[in-house]
């Protein structure tokens, strides 16, 4: 049985390089130069290759994203919050003008009072694994005041 090299692979010699996909062969300087010309993007997908993490690329949640929050999570993300959580917004974890990112396993869903008061008074809440995928916020409530 005959076969064909793939273009571009030279006569079955062993050179370094990498063979893509395609059948097209990448030497090795190319990927050298590529390496230092290219950054690495991480990409996270659903079973239908929707992509979930998206990094800092978009600061909203795409719908693929919220649905998949809203299999993760019944309620806002603030402890005894009975709010459903499809009627919360969804959140970063980590504050975007913190630099969080806008990945499926940083976006919870929080109501608009819980939103706002995470963002105004950070120190009255912490923040917890509630499990695998999930995450809850405890409320510590307001820092008492000082009378002396
Ligand atoms: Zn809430």
């Amino acid at each position: 049985m005959a076969w064909a090299l793939p273009a571009g692979l030279l006569s079955g010699r062993r050179l370094p390089g990498l063979l893509l996909a395609t059948g097209q062969f990448l030497p090795a300087p190319d990927i050298h130069r590529l390496a230092h010309t290219s950054t690495l993007a991480r990409l996270v997908m659903n079973a239908d290759s929707q992509i979930l993490d998206m990094g800092r690329k978009v600061r909203r949640a795409i719908p693929a994203q919220r649905r998949a929050i809203l299999a993760r999570y019944t309620t806002c993300v603030v402890d005894d919050c009975p709010l459903p959580a499809h009627l919360c917004q969804t959140d970063h974890i980590d504050n975007w003008s913190d630099g969080g990112t806008t990945d499926l396993d940083k976006l919870a869903p929080t109501c608009q009072f819980h939103n706002r008061d995470r963002y105004r008074h950070p120190e009255r809440y912490r923040l917890y694994r509630a499990g695998k995928d999930r995450w809850a916020f405890a409320y510590l409530g307001p820092r008492p005041t000082t009378h002396n």
